[in-house]
């Protein structure tokens, strides 16, 4: 991640980490905020087809009255007009079925449209340490396999769902209509049917979301066994990951198990049921037509409709599962927002430079104690100031807090006199900004990848941006700024992906500017020019850097030395030299001297854990000794 692009909002607790999941209210409010954004599109496909259900009602009706005319001895003509009357109605069912179902469909497309959009939106302010601890694996899921399933309860299931209730409201009025006596019969269909839904409603949330769920995990144990295919050909691995894989995919098979036999038990039993009621109105209907109280047109009537009623019911039925998916879907994708967190509590103030406070400062992740044990800096705007430590002492934590992408346990982290995490993410983003290691190069221009941190940039800020931070290869693309990077267009070295970073803080001129390793895929003398550089062109600005490479201390206003969560030192270059403290025993380990002090919390010699970053004493290091002095 280039930029501090987190959230100032504070997760809810998760279990186990995963993204919440919307509660029912939330999701069905979630539901008809939707539906109520196309109200008009809403209420034309829902007039549609109840001109297309009422037109399919005719039919029937019309037959009783055949039938009935031809018991009272009528002619053939009364047949033909009626009959004339069958076809038209045909006719209307076809066409306003059609115009119904083309307006449904669009009107599902746009919903579903919007869906994702939303989706999209919040999956792009969720807290940076949200995403962290839900995996990778779960946020994949919810987009790719719940927002095409909800997406499909949008454009299939409400129009299909909508027009079947639709039919059997018109049919059984109808029914009710011809005869109130015929129309009870369907009441027998309705308590095995109301039982077995209940049933099957019941266990069918629980069961799809988890189902959902094992999916996610599934996605996660694929994604860390990719992630991490060296160390687990380093440390012969194999089995255990194989063995994890096998453990999810057999959970993930439970459910779908679960989910499996809630249907084979709910759908053949709803099949037995729709008999029911055709068998009534024949049984009903030949008692109550000898005593004279229905016609044989009426009771043919009706055991047409029982049979028209059986297949919007069926298809209700049949959708209740795929309702069920999709809301479970839904209630997923709606717990992004959830994770999202509110912003209601979000500070009015606004920072007043870009002044750095931290006082009493512990942090723990969830998963152990405190790292960080009551840190207090003060860093006044516009200082270099540095923090350097072993590894494993609490600076990126602390690198982290100060952006704001994660809260103190205790404590407080304030930028001009504003507490950091309170301020609104767009306010937080535009005021600081965090660059760690890791860099992602989109799959577009070099222009577009620019001016993700400033919309207006022309071409000669972001030339001059890509000159500050030393990228000359940006000079000799082909089509320059216009030269498509990423995937399979154009390949870049860390170290290039990294100068895009940077050039992307001088474009967004934040008030406080983190560097965490910043420029650790830079070679020695590339990332101090590239520093230097930077330090130039953020001259005002506060910059704090995370050091592994001591030149970066050596050049900063001050220094902090961070071990074991706290700050053991404080000061200048020079007067950290004069105290021969830590930090000397760090410099001088730096150049190669003996060390008086141990530094490494894991009993290491400092001269070991500086060896990985360490640049060849006498090459780089001696100059800069040599210009220190
Ligand atoms: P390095 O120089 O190696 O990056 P650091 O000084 O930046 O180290 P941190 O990364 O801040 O140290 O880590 C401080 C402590 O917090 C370490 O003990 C580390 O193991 C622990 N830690 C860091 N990140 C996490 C995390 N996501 N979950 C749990 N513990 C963590």
């Amino acid at each position: 991640m280039s930029t501090a692009s987190v959230s100032t909002r504070t997760a809810p607790p998760m279990k186990s980490g995963r993204l919440p999941v919307a509660g029912r209210a939330e999701t069905r409010r979630a539901f008809a905020q939707l539906l109520l954004s196309e109200k008009g599109r809403v209420a034309g496909a829902i007039g549609l087809h109840l001109v297309a259900a009422v037109a399919a009602a005719v039919a029937p009706l019309l037959l009783g009255e055949i039938i009935d005319g031809l018991a009272a001895g009528g002619g053939v003509e009364g047949v033909d007009r009626l009959a004339v009357g069958i076809a038209v109605s045909c006719v209307a069912v076809v066409v306003f079925t059609w115009a119904g179902t083309y307006v449904a469909h669009r009107l599902g497309e746009r919903l579903s449209a919007r869906m994702r959009e939303q989706f999209v939106d919040r999956c792009l302010r969720l807290p940076m340490p949200v995403v962290e601890r839900a995996g990778s694996g779960d946020l994949m899921t919810r987009s790719s396999a719940d927002v095409p399933e909800a997406g499909a309860l949008f454009r299939d299931g409400v129009p299909q769902v909508t027009v079947s209730i639709l039919k059997v409201l018109v049919f059984l009025g109808a029914m009710f209509w011809v005869s109130p006596l015929l129309g009870l019969c369907m009441l027998v269909a309705v308590p095995p049917i109301a039982t077995g839904t209940r049933w099957y409603l019941k266990r069918a949330r629980h069961g799809y979301l988890r189902e959902r769920e094992t999916e996610s995990e599934i996605g996660d144990t694929i994604a860390a066994s990719a992630d991490g295919a060296r160390t687990t050909e380093a440390y012969r691995l194999e089995d255990q990951r194989r063995r994890a894989g096998d453990d999810t995919v057999a959970a993930s098979w439970g459910a779908v198990r679960y989910t499996l036999f809630l249907r084979t038990v709910f759908f053949p039993f709803l099949d037995g049921t729709y008999a029911l009621p055709t068998a009534a109105v024949l049984l009903v209907g030949g008692a109550f037509y000898f005593d004279g109280a229905v016609s044989l047109g009426m009771v043919a009537s009706c055991a047409v409709l029982t049979r028209q009623i059986m297949f919007p019911l069926d298809h209700i039925l049949m959708w209740i599962e795929r309702v069920q998916r999709g809301a479970a879907a839904l209630a997923r994708i709606e717990g992004v927002a959830d994770a999202e967190g509110s912003e209601d509590g979000a500070t009015a103030e606004r920072p007043a430079d870009g002044t750095v406070e931290l006082r009493g400062v512990r942090y723990a992740y969830p998963t152990g104690g405190d790292v960080l044990h009551g840190v207090s800096l003060h860093v006044p705007a516009g200082e270099r100031f540095a923090v350097v430590g072993p590894s494993g002492a609490g600076k990126s934590t602390l690198a982290r807090l100060v952006s704001g992408a994660d809260v103190p346990r205790e404590g407080t982290v304030h930028i001009g006199g504003v507490d950091v995490a309170a301020l609104p993410l767009d306010v937080r983003r535009g005021r600081v900004t965090l660059v760690t290691q890791e860099h992602h190069v989109f799959t577009a221009t070099l222009r577009d990848n620019l001016v993700l941190a400033k919309d207006e940039a022309g071409d000669d800020e972001l030339e001059s941006a890509l000159a500050a931070v030393g990228a000359d290869w940006a000079f000799d693309l082909p089509e320059g700024l216009d030269t498509r990077l990423g995937g399979t267009a154009r390949e870049l070295d860390a170290a290039s992906a990294q100068q895009i970073a940077l050039a992307r803080i001088i474009l967004a001129d934040p008030d406080v500017v983190i560097l965490d390793e910043a420029t650790a895929m830079l070679d020695p003398r590339a990332a101090r020019d590239t520093e230097r550089a930077l330090g130039a062109v953020l001259e005002g600005r506060t910059v704090i850097a995370i050091a592994h490479r001591l030149h970066t201390a050596h050049d900063a206003d001050r220094i902090a030395v961070v071990e074991q969560g706290v700050v053991a030192e404080l000061g200048s270059h020079d007067e950290l030299i004069a105290r021969d403290g830590h930090y000397a025993d760090l410099w001088r380990a730096w150049h190669g001297e003996p060390v008086s002090h141990e530094l490494a919390q894991d009993g290491e010699p400092v001269s070991h854990e500086l060896a990985q970053d360490a640049e060849p004493v006498g090459h780089e290091l001696g100059e800069d000794a040599a210009t220190a002095r």
